[in-house]
This record gives structure tokens, sequence and C-alpha cells, in this order.
């Protein structure tokens, strides 16, 4: 069982990568892809808490933006992690997440929803990549909303008032980091249309002459005619096709394994990096 796209508290999942393996172990598992935002950092205690029956995909989801600003979620897979273009590029995304958080809880308490980003990091891991959903964690700290979410549903989604975006490279760009750091370039939930306006078809001739090598089809946030229409184009234009959980821990719904890869097209995956990073014990 392959399940290729899961967060750790060193983003905005709620489990330790210890606690992560331990769940893919008792789920099933054994292929487990580690996928913070923007972040390399959960790597190591991934690798500390392995066991045998379990291989690790290291990667990262790189958070991307459009030249329109639409947000793009790019999943890069068995990269260098010592690449100094990828880490470069990360840490600019994760550096400005700052400026771009104490905006957004500018705008919620001049409407009367007071927020500080003292309390933003008081529900925020140390190190982790901050994110919306640690204000989600602070909002519901202090009794404004009752969930997570709740809080994106109204107050913190893509369309909301008070969204606010941070640097981020292309989607185009951040294929070619990651296909220069050797790694495999993953689309992930392209048609998730419930977060906001999303890429259309026509983005993907451009994706593909910058490196991306797969499509994640398989992700609760698409219905089945977005499914049937990503396997369209995959097969069109010869990419890969995964499935992924995007397990939260308790962050989120997303049970690990609920979505996962056919193990013929993670085989091919694979074969697309640069040297054989997958590890096991
Ligand atoms: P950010 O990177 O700060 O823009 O936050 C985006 C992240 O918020 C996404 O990658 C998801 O992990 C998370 N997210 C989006 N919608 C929800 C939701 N309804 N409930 C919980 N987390 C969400
Ligand atoms: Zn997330
Ligand atoms: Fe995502
Ligand atoms: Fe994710």
């Amino acid at each position: 069982m392959i399940d290729l796209h899961t967060h750790t508290n060193n983003s905005d999942g709620t489990d330790s990568p210890h606690a992560l393996v331990n769940k893919a172990l008792s789920s099933g598992i054994t292929v487990l892809g580690v996928t913070d935002h923007d972040t390399t950092s959960g790597w190591v205690d991934a690798i500390q808490a392995l066991r045998p029956g379990l291989s690790l995909v290291l990667g990262a989801e790189i958070s991307c933006l459009t030249e329109d600003d639409v947000a793009v979620h790019m999943l890069g897979l068995l990269f260098d992690g010592s690449n100094e273009k990828m880490q470069v590029m990360l840490e600019e995304s994760r550096d400005s997440r700052l400026p771009r958080m104490r905006k957004m809880t500018e705008l919620l308490t001049a409407d009367g929803i007071d927020i500080s980003l003292e309390e933003v990091f008081a529900a925020m891991p140390e190190g982790a990549t901050l994110g919306r959903p640690h204000l989600a964690d602070a909002l519901v700290a202090k009794g404004h909303v009752k969930s997570r979410d709740e809080a994106f549903a109204d107050l913190l989604n893509n369309s909301s008032k008070y969204y606010v975006t941070h640097i981020a490279p292309t989607p185009e760009d951040a294929i070619r980091v990651i296909r220069q750091a050797g790694g495999v370039a993953v689309i992930a939930h392209p048609f998730a249309t419930r977060r906001g306006q999303t890429l259309s078809a026509m983005s993907f001739p451009s994706l593909i002459a910058a490196g991306l090598n797969g499509v994640e089809v398989d992700h609760r946030d698409h219905s089945q005619s977005e499914r049937d229409q990503l396997r369209g184009i995959a097969g069109d234009l010869g990419l890969v096709v995964t499935g992924a959980s995007d397990y939260h821990g308790t962050g989120k719904l997303n049970a690990m394994g609920e979505n996962l890869t056919d193990p013929a097209q993670w085989e091919i995956l694979e074969s697309m990096a640069d040297a054989r990073r997958v590890i096991t014990l």
C-alpha cells in the first residue's frame, strides 16, 4: 500500500515524524511519502523512526503561485535534500510566511476577530512551517471558531477577504528546481475546486515542458468527474497517476491510506529520479 503525500508537525500535520511512521506501519502502508509544506526538516526524524516493513519516500509539498495568483501545490519527491537551489527556494517561501501571517492577523483583528501573532506562535510546534492551519488553531483556542474546518470555511479560505499570499515560486519554477535536484515532480490535487480557483487543463503542457512527471488523481478533494478528467489528461500527456491521503493527523479528516498509488505507476515514477533514494532498512 503506497501513500505518497502526508504531513507531520514540521508543517501543519499534528503527528511527529515518529508518530507518522508508526501510524503508517499500523495502517499497513508499505511505501510512505513524507511531504511537509515547504520544508525538509522532518526527514531526519522520519529516517530515525523507520522500521522494517516500511519504505520512506522523502519529499516536500511546495506552495506555488501562478502568474495569475492561482495557488498550486507541487509535490517534490526523491530529490537531493542538500541541493542548494532547492533549500533556498523553500527558505524564501518559509521566510515570507511571517509577514504574511502578521498581515492576516491584522486584517482579522481590524474586523473585530481579535487574534495576535503571538497567539498563532503559541499554536505552532517549534520550527514548523507557519501556515493558516496554525492561525486556525489559534482562532479555535480563543473561541472564535470551533475547528480548523470552520476557520477555513468562514475566515481563512483562498476567497476570504482575510487571505494573503506569501512569496512562492511558479509551478514551472518549482518543477525545474525539483528536477535539477534529481527528484520527481507530481502536481498535488490540481482540480480541488473547493479550495478556490484551480488550474485548467490548458496549463498542463507548460508544466510538462518544465519537467512534470505525474499528477495526483486520487485525492479526497477531487470528485469522481474531476478524477476521470485528470486520468484522461494523464493518459493523453504521458503523466504518472498517483493517489494519496494527504494525511494531517487530527488536523484534517483525511485518513492514512484512504487513497493509494498503484504499484506499477509508482515503479515508473521512482525510475524517473536521478538516483535510487527510497529509504528501506
Ligand atoms: P497555507 O500554506 O498557510 O496557505 O495553508 C494551506 C494549508 O491549509 C493547506 O495545505 C491545507 O493543509 C490546509 N487546509 C486547507 N483547507 C483546510 C481545511 N478546511 N481544514 C484544515 N486545513 C485546511
Ligand atoms: Zn497542509
Ligand atoms: Fe496541498
Ligand atoms: Fe498536503
